[in-house]
């Protein structure tokens, strides 16, 4: 690191430099007293990020300094880390004693994936891809609780797994194949990508070492095959969590394999689409939300992200939920009491890592605490009753009751971690150490009565340690062998012999407790570690009660229903409703509707019908009805017949990505060509609007040959919810015979058209656009010319008058010129600069300049 000219090398700045030179991705926290200080570029990254004050620690301000106080770190750390950055902590690792350079040494790196916050809320999940022959491996881990998950996947279905994970970091082998980073950065635009030695990902190498680490003689145990690349992913993440955490990951104690054909998958466009879990207003997710721990929430959240596909694991889930809700006073008692649960994954992930607190140690305690009461609630009646037994956890409990304060402190040491009675040489330590007062007076008072000083005083500050305060107008009375130690302006202070032995029992005592509270806690942390499986066990049989749980009162209270869930190709419901539309409309009842799709009959079903009128709507509920009940749940609806799917494709609306140096109608092809070429025979499609986001005869074109590619040469039958505002295309209903036509009902009265929402089988009659505009509020005239048109050219008696012809021959030109501009875009996107030899990054921009300043010459 090159020092900014004129700033002189100081031991200090030798030792920053060292450790900055170390860790030069990260910000480096340096610890020096009550703060962690950033200097240089750091500095200036970080206060603004931060909104804190950029300083300056010499004169000159050659040296920018910008400081957080200690006991704020987590919070100041977790913005950085949110935004991105990785910071570096170089702690204090010998006191201050005036005279030499305190040693500073870094004890943890948080990386964006690695960062295991003290609240709950969104994990970081760490990801590690590797290419195994022709497929990938990919490994997940999520750093807060410990669950490592691997499996080796043809390359489609490994990125729509990572895609689903959305992981804060991706670990790569440095000399890997190129593809491989694009591939991810693709799929996940928000991951970032670390590369590893490729002796990292190594499978023979990573198995022995995570065997050796859990004590076992096999992967096999876990259904992973020996030698598996899977195995060598997941072997890469432990050692990446291990070295930045500079801890042993104990709470990491198997592999879960992740098999192919298992889920049902949802790549990001379609968790987007469908807002399931993000949105501008309420998601699947809010309104699927009744957990009452941040474990069943966590889980909630991974079965939306993963549904399953296994009928067997699908139909336990509902047999739980089904006697969940038969039972409602069970229920609401089964719910209270999840309430008290704590966060026992986290907490035990935060203690193995070395950053657990007197928090995390509650945590547990009182999840033992509730546990029995939870078990004694379903006792007997939840089938499979797979809640762990008590026994295993009982001592544990015990301690944990008789020996932690009811709201203990972060850290041990100043004797309030320990309860009263737990331990007798700490006991007597702090009768000692906090018990002096009395015989602070006892003392005060014979000095009184013994020197007549009535108004003597005993006291104590932090400087000056214990002393004997006496006013200036009995100073006369002061015998000799008190000795001065602090003048005041209205007398004097001193100590004797005997004060100062007490202050050293007093003193010596306060360090006893430091120190023998911090040996107890050690062990009764290590008493929790040592049960982290079965705990973690506990952990996750916790969230599923408590997910099944919020399934059941959602179904007691929302009139959900248990989905039949089968092998079959039929796909119906009956009086369906979108489970967020309905709540978000109070004062009108949602208009349920039925859909029936049949892989052996009418699978395709084209849906036309006015902008409003609740298309979009309608093809959401059905795909959001796969997914519920895919994911164990019950569905909004009368009855639900649901074949398991192992896809959903979705293509919905207008979406701009310009961000990501795509148009509209690029991304729209971009999701079509992705939906095309991936789909089987147990795909569910929901395309909406094709072809918008070009010319009409262009557009229905394309809508046109997608749909009848999807009908007849995509080599299966999938089935297809197609939405669209180009009548001509319900003609193919009446030639395909796999083809249905519906659209949404409209009451057309004297006074404008009503919408229904009623789906009926039949196409829309016209496109009511103009009483869409009507009801906008376009001006009268407007409508009413539009009308006259509308009627002139249905007639035939109007065609484009030759101005207008020419703009339509220019406007092919535009198509051509936006054509190029998106492929401008797109070359310009995949340029690696740092890879690329600079003769040739020259020559490219040249050729770049030269085709975008075309394009603009002849687009204006
Ligand atoms: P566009 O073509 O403009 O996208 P659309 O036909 O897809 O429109 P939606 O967006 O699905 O229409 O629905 C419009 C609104 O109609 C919804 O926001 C909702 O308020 C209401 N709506 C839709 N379906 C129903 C229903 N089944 N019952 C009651 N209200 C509904």
């Amino acid at each position: 690191m090159k020092l900014p000219e004129g700033v002189k090398m100081t031991p200090m700045l030798r030792q920053y430099v060292r450790w900055k030179e170390a860790y030069p991705e990260a910000l480096l926290f340096f610890r020096m007293g009550d703060f962690y200080e950033m200097f240089f570029d750091d500095a200036r990254v970080a206060a603004p990020v931060l909104d804190i004050a950029l300083t300056a620690r010499d004169q000159e301000k050659r040296i920018p300094m910008a400081g957080v106080p200690v006991h704020a770190v987590e919070t100041y750390m977790g913005r950085l880390v949110e935004k991105g950055y990785s910071v570096a902590i170089c702690e204090q690792c010998s006191e201050p004693d005036g005279r030499t350079l305190v040693e500073r040494r870094v004890i943890r790196l948080v990386t964006p994936g690695t960062y295991v916050p003290e609240k709950s809320g969104r994990d970081g999940v760490l990801a590690a891809v590797a290419p195994a022959g022709a497929e990938l491996s990919v490994a997940f881990l999520r750093p807060a609780t410990g669950r490592l998950e691997a499996g080796t996947f043809p390359s489609g279905e490994a990125m729509a797994l990572c895609a689903s994970m959305s992981p804060a970091e991706t670990l790569l082998p440095r000399t890997g194949p190129r593809g491989v980073e694009e591939l991810v950065t693709r799929s996940c635009p928000g991951t970032q990508v670390v590369e590893r030695e490729r002796a990292s990902f190594d499978p023979g190498d990573g198995e022995r070492r995570l065997l050796r680490a859990w004590g076992l003689g096999s992967v096999e145990g876990f259904g992973l095959r020996s030698g598996d690349q899977a195995v060598g992913c997941a072997a890469a993440l432990l050692e990446y969590l291990e070295e930045t955490q500079y801890a042993a990951a104990r709470h990491v104690r198997r592999i879960r394999p992740l098999l192919q054909g298992r889920y049902l998958h949802l790549d990001v466009t379609t968790q987007r689409n469908l807002e399931l879990l993000e949105g501008p207003g309420s998601t699947l997710l809010s309104i699927l939300d009744r957990t009452r721990t941040a474990m069943g929430r966590r889980m909630l959240r991974s079965w939306i992200e993963r549904p399953l596909r296994e009928v067997d694991a699908i139909t336990r889930r509902h047999d739980r939920i089904d006697v969940l809700r038969a039972d409602s006073a069970m229920l609401l008692t089964v719910q209270e009491r999840l309430a008290a649960c704590r966060d026992v994954e986290r907490a035990l992930g935060r203690l193995s890592l070395g950053v657990g607190t007197g928090r995390d140690m509650t945590a547990v305690r009182d999840t033992l605490r509730a546990y029995p009461g939870i078990r004694d609630a379903c006792s007997g009646t939840l089938p499979g009753g797979d809640l762990p037994d008590l026994e295993p956890f009982a001592e544990v409990a015990a301690e944990l009751e008789r020996a932690l304060a009811e709201e203990p402190p972060r850290q041990p040491g100043d004797g309030t971690m320990i309860r009263q009675g737990y331990d007798a040489e700490l006991d007597e330590y702090r009768s000692l150490g906090f018990h002096g007062d009395r015989w602070l007076e006892e003392f005060a008072a014979v000095e009184r009565e013994r020197l007549g000083i009535k108004n003597l005083k005993v006291g104590y500050n932090k400087v000056f340690g214990y002393y004997i305060e006496v006013r200036n107008t009995q100073k006369d009375k002061v015998p000799e062998e008190y000795q001065r130690k602090q003048t005041l302006v209205s007398g004097e202070r001193f100590i004797t012999e005997e004060l100062k032995g007490f202050e050293e029992k007093v003193f010596d005592a306060l360090e006893k407790i430091r120190e023998r509270e911090r040996t107890l806690y050690d062990a009764l942390v290590e008493r929790v570690l040592a049960l982290t499986e079965p705990l973690q066990e506990l952990g996750n049989a916790l969230a599923e009660l408590d997910v099944l749980a919020a399934a059941a009162d959602l179904a007691w209270e929302g009139g959900y229903v248990r989905p039949e869930v089968n092998q079959g190709e039929r796909l119906s419901l009956r009086g369906a409703r979108h489970p967020v539309v309905e709540m978000a409309l109070p004062d009108q009842p949602f208009t349920p509707n039925d859909v029936e799709l049949d892989s052996g009959g009418e699978r395709i079903a084209i849906v036309t019908g006015p902008n409003m009128a609740g298309k979009s709507t309608f093809l959401r509920t059905a795909a959001l009805h796969v997914i519920l009940a895919q994911m164990g749940w019950f569905v909004p609806a009368e009855a639900a017949v649901i074949p398991v799917t192992d896809r959903i494709f979705t293509r919905i609306g207008a979406r701009d990505e310009l961000d990501r140096g795509q148009s509209t109608f690029m991304v729209e092809m971009l999701e079509t060509a992705n939906i095309l070429h991936n789909v089987t025979e147990k795909s569910f499609v929901v395309l909406d609007e094709i072809g918008r986001g070009t010319s009409t005869y262009d557009g229905m074109s394309i809508a046109w040959a997608v749909l009848e590619y999807l009908v007849a040469h995509c080599g299966c039958r999938p089935k297809v919810l197609f939405a669209t505002h180009y009548h001509e295309l319900t003609d193919l209903a009446e030639r395909c015979r796999e083809v249905v036509n519906l659209s949404m009902d409209v009451d057309e009265r004297a006074d404008g058209i009503v919408f229904l929402h009623r789906v009926v089988r039949r196409p829309a009659d016209r496109s009511y656009g103009i009483e869409v505009a009507r009801l906008a509020g376009i001006p009268d005239q407007v409508i009413a010319r539009s009308r006259e048109l509308l009627q002139e050219f249905e007639e035939g008696q109007r065609v484009l008058e030759p101005p207008q012809r020419r703009r339509v021959a220019r406007g092919g030109q535009m198509r051509l010129l936006s054509v190029e501009r998106d492929a401008l875009l797109e070359e310009l996107a995949s340029l690696d600069a740092r890879r690329m030899d600079p003769d040739d990054m020259l020559k490219r921009v040249a050729s770049l300049t030269r085709r975008s300043r075309r394009v603009l010459r002849e687009g204006v």
